[in-house]
């Protein structure tokens, strides 16, 4: 039992090396995975599928041929969010009206993930089309947070978060709009980072907003999530907005040296409505990295009133466009005992959509209507123009931006679906890095009074993912949050 128990405590990496090593076969691993969720999966509630049949097949068929594995994630058993296509596993966003839909392609990055030797135990359970601050829109019933199951994982990317904190997966894939890994990480106490716009492939992501979405990954580690981002970034000629740019060698610039790095601190995020224990927190990790020779530089920073408006502005337009497709006609659920066309539409999108998706899509079709677009749309992108100049202003001074990810820790559940705007809000520390393109990664830096974890985050210029993963590398060397189980010493 503790064999196992310490087997669901390494990183990705330590797995990984492992496995090459011959100290534990990709199988041993996958079987202890999927013992992990058969007890913690009836309180947590992860996955909307799980592949364990096939992960076994699989990790058999990659431990015939470890000897030729060249990616150091290579044998380690994971999981994707279920808006990333898998061909032949059901992808569903969490929705009704998807619920019937199993994709005959596979997503860019999952194929890259494939090609890397990983292990998909299954899809992680998430908002409704990633619409959300908590995993409790989704169709599936909500996940919980392993640290405290009355509270709530995050989201979107809340089942991707709970299943690597809850160490049902060594790592996972998710999806991030304004803030969907970089939150549930921050919540359930794990690293996870959102690489700037066009670095990682779109194709075969399931659109919320198309111009805001990345695909990135959760883990146990700083250096972790290098590993994966190298498997992942990339140009893909079937995603004509990712960047050709050259990509890998994250893991192997990992140094721990941030001597002389300039780190912001931006006043504006440190104000109203932030958590005093969080606050205390995020400025001693600032602490920790200063004590390694990274020199702090407090700066105003006075859009963050517009940045909430903007994001929830921009994505629901984006939203209302894209989910147009889904229609009970080309694909997916369609609703019964209609009458004629419109009739069909109606019916399928009444009741396959639940009521934020819906919200988000009468959002988006009112401020693109025409007398509106000016007065809101419009108005929205020149916000987005001026947020992204206050960073560009910002990075002409600093080498990476430090703030708050939440204001808060995990919320109960029930908590924030009684008052939409006030979950809006909370956003407000995340969503400005999507308007702008950046990288932000999410790392632990602290507990809070109940026990929960908090989490920082570090904002990097375009194509600053390396800077950003060394900065938290560095303070991964000198601290132990991110080392922390939820299961202290009594699993297994
Ligand atoms: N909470 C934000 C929203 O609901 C972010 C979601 C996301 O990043 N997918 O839009």
């Amino acid at each position: 039992m503790s064999e196992m128990r310490e087997l669901l405590e390494l990183t990705a990496l330590e797995l990984g090396a492992a496995v090459k090593k011959g100290d534990v076969s990709a199988e041993e691993a996958t079987r202890t995975a999927l013992e992990a969720m058969e007890e913690r999966e009836g309180a947590l509630n992860c996955f909307i599928t799980r592949t364990g049949e096939q992960a076994l097949e699989r990790a058999k068929s990659l431990q015939a041929r470890v000897k030729e594995a060249k990616s150091p994630l290579y044998g380690v058993p994971m999981a994707f969010k279920d808006n990333i296509c898998t061909r032949g596993v059901k992808t569903s966003c969490a929705s009704r009206i998807l619920g019937d839909f199993t994709p005959p392609y596979q997503a860019t990055a999952a194929e890259r993930m494939e090609a890397a030797g990983c292990i998909c135990l299954g899809k992680l359970n998430m908002d409704e089309f990633a619409m959300g601050s908590t995993t409790e829109t989704s169709f599936y019933g909500p996940t919980r947070n392993p640290w405290d199951t009355k509270r709530v994982p995050g989201g979107s990317s809340g089942g991707a978060a709970a299943a690597v904190a809850g160490r049902e997966c060594w790592y996972a894939l998710g999806s991030d709009t304004g803030g969907s890994i970089r939150q549930p990480a921050s919540y359930c106490g794990v690293t996870g980072i959102k690489p700037t716009y066009g670095r990682v492939s779109r194709y075969g992501l399931v659109a919320y907003a198309s111009s805001l979405d990345q695909i990135g990954p959760l883990a146990r580690s700083a250096a972790d999530c290098a590993a994966v981002l190298d498997v992942l970034m990339g140009k893909d000629p079937r995603d004509s907005t990712s960047l050709d740019v050259p990509a890998g060698g994250l893991l192997a610039s990992l140094t721990g040296d941030v001597r002389g790095l300039k780190i912001g601190l931006p006043t504006g995020c440190f104000g109203q409505g932030l958590d005093s224990q969080v606050h205390r927190a995020v400025l001693q990790a600032a602490d920790v990295l200063k004590s390694r020779g990274a020199q702090l530089i407090e700066f105003d920073f006075p859009v963050m009133e517009y940045v909430v408006p903007a994001y929830y502005i921009i994505a629901a337009a984006e939203a209302s466009s894209n989910l147009s497709r889904f229609d009970g006609v080309k694909y997916g659920w369609r609703a019964e005992g209609y009458e004629d066309l419109a009739d069909l539409y109606c019916r399928t999108r009444t009741q396959g959509f639940g009521t934020e998706v819906k919200r988000r899509i009468l959002l988006g079709t009112f401020v693109l209507s025409s007398g509106y677009y000016d007065a809101y749309y419009k108005k929205a992108l020149q916000a987005k123009g001026v947020i992204k100049r206050a960073f560009d202003e910002a990075f002409r001074h600093c080498d990476v931006l430090l703030t708050p990810v939440s204001p808060t820790t995990a919320p109960r559940l029930g908590e924030s679906l009684s008052d939409p705007l006030q979950m809006y809000l909370s956003d407000i520390d995340t969503v400005s890095v999507n308007l702008a393109g950046l990288p932000g990664l999410s790392m632990p830096c602290g507990v809070d009074g109940a026990g929960l974890p908090i989490g920082c985050q570090l904002i990097g210029p375009p194509l600053g993912e390396a800077v950003l993963l060394n900065a938290a590398h560095a303070f991964q060397l000198e601290t132990d949050w991110h080392k922390r189980s939820p299961y202290g010493k009594e699993a297994f």
